[in-house]
């Protein structure tokens, strides 16, 4: 495949803020400085067709490589620190060949192009990319605390307090997401990694789209957490996101998303009925039911709004302070 996307993004705007702090010898300054200048690299010169030449172009050789972090589909991402600055990120590295061999070489462009302009403490930075004859790579934020999937394997289900943390770090990244035209159309535990602290982090934006859409043939995303407007195939919009942090809370409180089936066919069919059942093996209070029941609803436009997410009694009572008061 060629490079990366030389196009120009609707939708997404750039809103990096020039570093103030170079020059600066605290260590902690001096890091932050670093740091602001590896964010503040966009796709180079080279990609953009602009006339940004003094913008850097990322090579390899900027790179010390240290341990795998994980196995993707197209493969490895690796915990890497750029040498001159010394700031650690991950690097993902995807084959050509395997790009080219499941056809989604557009796919990549379309995630490196919205996920590189995406600022948000809650997306997963994407700092750059470059390519050699056979390998694209792609300079991630590294985030330390890995999968939060992972997380769900091991303790099984969350409490309501780290839920709740959880859909309002989800909210505030979606409203954000949204507010730039953007659609998600992934959201699941999968996708989803943890910072230093445990903050949660949106990541593989494969499958985002620029809003609004329109009818699709092809299926995307994981069929526990489709709409029912994709299952069926219709025009969806940015409320399929919320759709999906529905599904997620209940399968972060229980452990196992609502409409989970036998077959496909038997998934989609619990999805069009919105078949809304909540076990009684783990105690789940009124309030969480109360929010579960008014994401997952069959039309879209009665989906409670983001914003009224972040206010519902629920997440008010629950969720960490800290996020409902940040941006
Ligand atoms: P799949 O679709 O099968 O999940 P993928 O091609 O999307 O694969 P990723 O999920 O991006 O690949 O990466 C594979 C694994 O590497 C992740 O599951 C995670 O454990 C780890 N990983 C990826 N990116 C990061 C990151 N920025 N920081 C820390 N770990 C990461
Ligand atoms: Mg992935």
């Amino acid at each position: 495949m060629g490079p990366p996307p030389p196009r120009p993004s609707a939708g997404v705007t750039e809103t990096g803020s020039k570093s103030t702090s170079a020059g600066s010898l605290s260590t902690s300054a001096g890091r932050i400085a670093r740091a602001e200048a590896l964010k503040e690299v966009t796709l180079g010169a080279r990609n953009s067709g602009s006339s940004h030449d003094r913008e850097r172009q990322w090579s390899f050789e900027d790179f010390d490589i240290g341990r795998p972090l994980g196995k993707g589909k197209f493969g490895n991402v690796y915990l890497a620190r750029e040498r001159r600055s010394k700031y650690i990120v991950a690097l993902k590295v995807l084959f050509k060949t395997q790009l080219e061999t499941s056809s989604v070489e557009h796919q990549l462009r379309r995630e490196v192009e919205i996920q590189s302009h995406l600022r948000h403490p809650n997306i997963l930075r994407m700092y750059g990319y470059f390519y050699d004859e056979t390998k694209v790579f792609l300079i991630l934020e590294y985030a330390a605390k890995g999968e939060l999937y992972k997380e769900l394997q091991r303790v099984h289900h969350f409490d309501e307090r780290m839920t709740a943390t959880y859909v309002a770090s989800l909210a505030k990244a979606l409203m954000y997401c949204h507010s730039k035209h953007v659609i998600h159309r992934d959201i699941k535990p999968e996708n989803l990694l943890l910072g230093l602290n445990g903050e949660l982090k949106i990541a593989d934006f494969g499958w985002s789209v620029h809003a609004p859409h329109s009818r699709r043939k092809t299926l995307c995303g994981t069929l526990d957490y489709l709409p029912p407007e994709m299952v069926q195939g219709e025009d969806h919009d940015a409320s399929v996101d919320i759709w999906s942090l529905g599904v997620l809370c209940y399968e972060f409180l229980f452990g196992t998303p609502p409409f989970e089936a036998q077959g496909h066919t038997e998934t989609y069919k619990r999805i069009l009925r919105v078949d809304l059942k909540f076990p009684d093996y783990i105690p789940v209070s009124p309030g969480a039911r109360d929010l579960m029941r008014k994401l997952l609803r069959r039309d879209p436009k009665q989906r409670l709004p983001l914003k009224m997410v972040l206010q519902h009694p629920w997440i008010l009572g629950q969720a960490d302070d800290t996020i409902l008061k940040g941006p």
